[in-house]
């Protein structure tokens, strides 16, 4: 019960990796808060999840919508007695050579990724520093935080800015006991990932078999998927480490696609 008494907002947490790390915080003892764009999947999540370790409610909120993650903390603060987790990982991918991106796709993905890190984690910070018990949050980078892959331009763009935005955080957030990192994912295999693979697939001209062998699991120690309860299980870990020594890091866990 690492997560006693604490409370989690969970962005993106309907499905794939947010799911996984919501059940795993429950596990340990914590209240978590659903956060995802449609309330019926957030409602359904959090009932599967509640149990007798702790509680879970969907609240709805698109992470770009500045009112949304206003009026969601609000909920969120008030359903369990204030918020001590954040973990910003509501994403989406869209693939497509650079020189085709759309502007609007561009926009859209950088504003789920880098709006939504920054307006969740200004309303959490203005709970914690009230609050006056500290707090962690944690940002879902990539593996593609600190490397590039053709075709995901902005995503590459976005997963690097979180590492930044984690790093003022750290500073700003170190007197009030916030702590903030990044976990860097290979790639796992989430609704997120198999709509890639035909679309890989198709811009490069290779099977979808290809795709997963030779392009997405090419440079991992083992040929082997990241799992969504290996992120979890890292996030747990940046969850329950209570002092600022581990803070403004990045902790990458891709069965050794980047090695650092
Ligand atoms: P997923 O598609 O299973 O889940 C993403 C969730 O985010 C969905 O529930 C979706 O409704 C929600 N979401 C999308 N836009 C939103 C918005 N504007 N506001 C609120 N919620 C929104 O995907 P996943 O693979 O679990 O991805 C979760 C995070 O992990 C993303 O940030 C992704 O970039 C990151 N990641 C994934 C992988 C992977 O291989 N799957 C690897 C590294 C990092």
């Amino acid at each position: 019960m690492r997560l006693k008494g604490k409370v989690a907002v969970v962005s993106g947490a309907a499905s794939g990796i947010g799911k996984e790390i919501a059940t795993t915080y429950i596990r340990e003892g914590a209240n978590v808060v659903i956060a995802d764009l449609n309330q019926a999947a957030a409602d359904a999540a959090a009932k599967e999840m509640s149990g007798p370790t702790g509680k879970a409610i969907g609240v709805v909120m698109d992470v770009t919508d500045e009112q949304q993650v206003i009026d969601g903390m609000k909920k969120a603060a008030e359903a369990f007695g204030g918020i001590d987790i954040l973990v910003s990982n509501a994403g989406i991918q869209t693939v497509e050579p650079l020189d085709q991106f759309k502007f609007a796709d561009w926009k859209r993905l950088l504003a789920i990724h880098l709006d939504g890190a920054f307006l969740t984690t200004r309303s959490a910070l203005q709970y914690m520093y009230k609050q006056g018990r500290g707090g962690s949050i944690i940002y879902m980078g990539s593996v593609h935080s600190k490397e590039a892959s053709v075709l995901k331009a902005p995503y590459v763009t976005a997963k690097h800015g979180l590492i930044g935005l984690a790093k003022v955080v750290a500073k700003e957030g170190a007197k009030h006991k916030v702590r903030a990192n990044v976990i860097c994912p290979g790639f796992v295999r989430t609704p997120l990932v198999e709509k890639q693979i035909p679309e890989q697939a198709r811009e490069l001209g290779i099977s979808e078999e290809d795709v997963i062998k030779k392009v997405m699991l090419k440079e991992t120690v083992d040929g082997e998927f990241t799992t969504t309860q290996d992120v979890a299980e890292v996030a747990l870990f940046f969850a329950s480490f209570e002092s600022n020594a581990l803070t403004g890091q990045s902790l990458v866990v891709s069965h050794g696609w980047f090695m650092q």
